[in-house]
């Protein structure tokens, strides 16, 4: 089963609650998020104290994950064998056993991965290289919002395969070989059933804000965990502070001849290509925000703009809203030179023709933007990303 594939499986699972294109890689899950039991202390004691609970262990983001041939699946501990650190309730699931995240100390996993049984050789066990800072593509996050400063998702410098030449190729395929080694989101996601995907998805958003969230925004006073880790309490005024998510828009926009519109932004290597996405501005409905970016970028105006699903996008908190638009006026492209290097308009041959030459590479299936580009291409993606 390829990743795509992988990622299709949880089509029918969540097709409920899904939007009408649903089996986004990031948008599935397994257990009840128990919401209701944040606040109980008692239960939240009695739950890491139980010998089958099971600990998700984060190090700035990446968790200890079990690679097979065309599957993965995440490391759980026992909450006696997880390290000290931040920790989160994260859910139960349908056989009673709770979960929780735990943000470990810097270098907890590799040292986690070195004691863990021999059925893999060491050189599989390496943490991935760490990828230079991506500035982000269509939008930047403020600085103050890193970890990872990379807004939307279609940021090349951690997507690894820019597969610029087959070395580069090579290289990426040996590190999806089976073993056991420390991996992030983008890297796993696609690989991992519906259980680990939903867990990792939700630990790595929440383990970004207490990252980046660690003082009350009025008085500047150190603030402390409450509502197992959903939540943060100022101890001097008393106000509550939440999780917060950036919404954005993304889009595949169409012309009358059903072409659609794929753009480079400046700062992607040669050849990536993906649709058109910006971060929803205050006091803007996300409609708005898709005519508005299609209009900044492209110098193209949009009407039909329509609703297809959403993905958290934790990278490092972002909420992807997936739209479908079609041009209105005229087709020609003028792009912003300031974000977009360039753009043009595919017809289904035009792609596959592109794709087939190697002129152009697509995002990753782990991306809404790959799922929204296959819905319109009518079949699976040809080609590699
Ligand atoms: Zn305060």
């Amino acid at each position: 089963m390829s990743a795509a594939q992988a990622a299709g499986a949880g089509h029918s699972e969540d097709q409920e609650f899904a939007g009408e294109l649903g089996g986004f890689v990031l948008a599935r899950s397994a257990v009840d998020r128990v919401s209701e039991r944040r606040g109980d202390t008692e239960w939240i004691a009695s739950a890491w104290a139980d010998t089958a609970t099971r600990v998700l262990v984060l190090d700035n983001g990446h968790a200890l994950v079990r690679f097979g041939d065309k599957e993965a699946e995440l490391v759980l501990v026992p909450a006696s064998e997880a390290p000290e650190g931040l920790n989160f309730l994260l859910g139960v699931d349908d056989s009673g056993v709770r979960y929780f995240g735990v943000m470990g100390p810097p270098g907890c996993l590799e040292q986690a991965a070195e004691e863990a049984p021999r059925q893999h050789s060491p050189e599989q066990v390496a943490a991935e290289p760490e990828a230079p800072a991506g500035e982000g593509p269509a939008q930047q996050a403020p600085e103050q919002q890193a970890p990872e400063q990379v807004a939307a998702e279609e940021d090349p410098a951690e997507q690894a395969p820019e597969q610029q030449t087959t070395a580069e190729q090579a290289a990426w395929l040996a590190r999806a070989k089976p073993g056991l080694r420390v991996a992030g989101l983008r890297e796993a996601a696609a690989l991992l059933g519906d259980r680990d995907a939903g867990l990792f998805t939700h630990a790595v958003a929440l383990a970004n804000w207490h990252v980046s969230h660690t003082h009350c925004p009025r008085c500047g006073t150190p603030t402390q965990p409450i509502a197992a880790g959903h939540a943060q309490r100022c101890p001097a005024d008393g106000s509550e502070h939440f999780p917060r998510i950036d919404p954005a828009a993304i889009m595949l926009v169409t012309d009358p001849d059903d072409r659609c519109l794929l753009a480079r932004n400046r700062r992607w290597p040669q050849r990536r290509v993906s649709i058109l996405a910006g971060f929803v501005e205050p006091g803007e409905s996300a409609e708005q925000a898709v005519a508005r970016e299609v209009e900044e970028e492209t110098g193209i105006a949009v009407s039909r703009v329509r609703y297809v699903g959403s993905q958290p996008w934790p990278m490092p908190q972002s909420l992807m809203l997936g739209f479908r638009a079609e041009a209105a006026g005229g087709l020609d492209l003028k792009v912003d030179d300031e974000e977009i290097a360039e753009a043009h308009w595919y017809s289904r041959d035009e792609l596959r023709a592109a794709l087939a030459a190697r002129e152009i590479l697509l995002p990753p299936p782990v991306s809404i933007a790959h799922r929204l580009i296959e819905s319109w291409y009518g079949e699976e993606l040809p080609g590699v990303w």
